[in-house]
């Protein structure tokens, strides 16, 4: 996903370490680092496989992860939210509490032009 703060284009990722379950839906497999990650990269993706499938985000500008308690279900809509947060906060000095509100909002309004529901 593509957003702009303060005319500054910012390409954000987001991927899921997901739980693996069987056909009934119990889980067999938790990976050790079940949870999302978010990278923000300035500009365009130029580093990292981004949104493809297969590809592996890098930590890039900001990046932060959230892990997901075991006893949980897996919420990707939380996930994305814990991680987007922690990107946001994980360097206070540069990017503070303006950017981040503007960054939050123009996030909301990017997911909501996809049509898809604000996390
Ligand atoms: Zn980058
Ligand atoms: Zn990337």
């Amino acid at each position: 996903m593509k957003i702009e703060v303060d005319g500054v284009k910012y390409t954000i990722h987001f991927k899921h370490v997901v739980p693996v379950r069987d056909k009934q839906g119990k889980v067999v497999v938790m990976p050790a680092d079940a949870g999302t990650m978010c990278a923000i990269h300035q500009g365009d993706c130029v580093h990292c496989g981004g949104d493809s499938p297969t590809g592996q985000i890098v930590e890039c500008l900001l990046f932060g992860r959230s892990y997901l308690n075991p006893l949980d279900n897996f919420d990707k809509a939380l996930g994305r939210k814990l991680s987007l947060g922690r990107a946001l906060r994980a360097k206070p000095d540069t990017f503070g509490k303006d950017f981040r509100a503007k960054f939050w909002a123009e996030y909301r309004a990017a997911r909501e032009q996809m049509g898809k529901v604000t996390a």
